[in-house]
């Protein structure tokens, strides 16, 4: 489709990604200019349905952006009233004591939210203040202006067919373009990717490095929840496979968050991360509490871990990156909706600057500079060489090194100055010749499930009749090197079972996308060795409909 066949809508700030980084810089934009004209677009059917952080919030974000917001009714009522961490085996547990942990990693004065939620209500304070917020729109592609700048986006296309072609149904989508294009895609943001690359803002950084995290929403017997009770754990099931841990967050309503995460630079192909998440729900201390009650919600999503080394530049010719988009997660709070906000509102004032100097189309350079010196660079630059300890030296390493270094940088000081982190988590991966398979357990249907069961949990859908969202570079790929080199590890890294190696009798093998299923992890964009395979956007308000996680 040519540009010229499309509307277009002219705004002075445009915002893709109505998660808390949107939403925030949105809503700071008005509180500076209620008359600047702001909108935002969402791919998810509504506001929060592809939000899955069941999440520990550090109100500080919050706290900057909207002082008043207890007073707003906001959805944020369950504060932290336990925080425990346990080393785990098979059957049994360790419990690490919160006092040698620097002051920053305790939890209490945080709360337990469905960020779904906070994003539902943050987007009503939004459209109180004018931002126009329209879901259900995919952003698809940059626009570009004539000195290269990125001077807006195409959304709305809807209605292609499985060849690419338009079908009878079809809608061009239009072009929104802005002053300014903020990027708050969340993690892997398929636009911001391509921003990334086309402006080189990672050169001279560290690769940014991933998790896989997995999530179910439980309701359990009320005699055994406790509001505001959070643990976390590491050690089995993964050993030393893997890095990663899980995390045991009570809400309110006998709810509780449930989730795994695997770190994405794991080398044994035959490593099956979900399995890897039901078979921890079978530790005795996981089983005691779920048994009797009911899962009742599924999904996965990718998280940043590089940290402060990996951040790109944010700024870059007529936008920047936001939140995940950026990755600025803190990897052993594993916290990132508090930055998602923080710097939400530090572009958001960049950006309104610039416009009242008459700027438009330019680098917001400023946002850069307070992205580094300010709040955010606070919480990161002190646990920046945990996640380089974890994957060069393992667990222990990671929590006696890396505890003692956290501690160190709160005096202003680091013995160990700045790791790296080396290889992208696709070089990671090793051959399946090196390695030896994972024996699983099978699913019980009572605690564990299988992942297409699970992904109906997700309530994920769509619209088959349209393009498949998964491209691959070389259809052949699959077969001639994933399937051989790497036992097929596209049919285990993913969560929802979207990839599937088939041979038919007598027959070849074949590489099967069940895009239908797709959640919109992106960890296929991120694990596959041969980065062959392409997480685009599908039409608007594909994918997951989380309800409350
Ligand atoms: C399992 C898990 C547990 C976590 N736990 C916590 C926790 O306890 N505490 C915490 O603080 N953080 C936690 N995090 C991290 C936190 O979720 C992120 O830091 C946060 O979501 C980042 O916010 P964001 O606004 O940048 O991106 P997101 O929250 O991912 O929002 C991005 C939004 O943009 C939309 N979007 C993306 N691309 C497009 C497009 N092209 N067009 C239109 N819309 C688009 C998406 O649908 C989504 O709604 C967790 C993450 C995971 C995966």
């Amino acid at each position: 489709m040519t540009d010229s066949a499309r509307e277009e809508m002219e705004y002075d700030v445009v915002i893709v990604g109505a998660g808390p980084a949107g939403l925030s810089a949105a809503i700071r934009l008005k509180q500076l200019d209620a008359d600047l004209s702001v909108v935002v677009l969402e791919k998810g059917s509504e506001v929060g349905a592809h939000i899955l952080s069941g999440a520990v919030l550090d109100p500080s974000g919050l706290d900057a952006l909207m002082p008043d917001w207890r007073d707003r009714g906001a959805p944020i009522d369950v504060p932290v009233t336990e925080d425990k961490f346990y080393l785990i085996g098979a059957a049994g547990k360790m419990r690490i004591p919160n006092w040698p942990m620097p002051p920053f990693m305790r939890n209490h004065g945080c709360y337990i939210v469905s960020m779904g939620n906070v994003c539902r209500w943050m987007a009503e304070q939004a459209e109180a203040l004018g931002v126009e917020i329209f879901p259900g729109m995919s952003c698809s592609e940059l626009v570009y202006g004539d000195d290269g700048e990125v001077s807006g986006v195409v959304a709305g296309e809807f209605g292609l067919q499985s060849d690419g072609t338009p079908g009878p149904g079809y809608e061009p989508g239009m072009i929104l373009r802005g002053k300014y294009v903020l990027l708050g895609e969340g993690v892997r943001g398929s636009l911001s990717k391509e921003a990334i690359a086309r402006y080189g803002l990672s050169a001279g950084r560290a690769p940014q490095k991933y998790g896989l995290g997995m999530k179910e929403i439980w309701e359990i017997d009320p005699a055994k929840h406790k509001p505001g009770s959070v643990t976390h754990t590491m050690g089995w099931p993964l050993g030393g496979n893997a890095g990663g841990g899980s995390f045991i967050y009570h809400l309110d309503s006998n709810q509780v968050y449930v989730g795994f995460v695997v770190h994405l630079n794991y080398e044994n192909p035959y490593l099956y991360p979900y399995m890897e998440f039901q078979r921890f729900k079978h530790h005795p201390m996981v089983a005691d509490l779920l048994k009797g009650g009911k899962r009742v919600a599924y999904g996965a999503r990718a998280i940043s871990e590089g940290g402060w080394q990996s951040i790109p530049k944010v700024a870059f010719p007529g936008g920047a990156l936001l939140g995940c988009s950026a990755g600025l997660v803190n990897l052993p709070r594993i916290k990132g909706n508090h930055n998602a906000m923080l710097s939400g509102k530090m572009a958001a004032e960049a950006a309104h600057d610039s416009i009242k100097a008459g700027r438009s189309g330019d680098e917001l350079a400023a946002y850069d500079e307070t992205l580094r010196r300010g709040p955010i660079a606070d919480d990161l630059k002190p646990v920046r060489n945990v996640k380089p300890l974890w994957s060069k030296y393992g667990l222990t390493a990671s929590l006696t090194v890396g505890g003692f270094d956290m501690w160190t940088n709160t005096m202003g000081f680091s013995l160990l100055g700045t790791l790296d982190h080396g290889k992208t988590d696709a070089e990671a991966t090793g051959r399946s010749s090196r390695h030896s398979p994972i024996d699983y357990p099978k699913p019980d249907g009572v605690l564990s499930f299988d992942r297409l069961t699970n992904v109906s949990f997700a309530m994920t859908n769509h619209e088959e009749s349209q393009p498949a969202h998964l491209k691959l570079r070389d259809p052949d790929e699959p077969v001639k090197s994933n399937l051989w080199k790497y036992a097929g590890l596209a049919a285990r890294y993913c969560p929802a079972g979207v990839y599937e190696f088939v041979r038919a009798p007598g027959g070849d093998q074949r590489f099967v996308i069940n895009f239908q299923n797709c959640v919109h992890c992106k960890t296929c964009d991120i694990k596959d060795p041969a980065q062959n395979i392409v997480w685009t956007t599908p039409q608007g308000g594909d994918g997951p409909n989380y309800p409350n996680m």
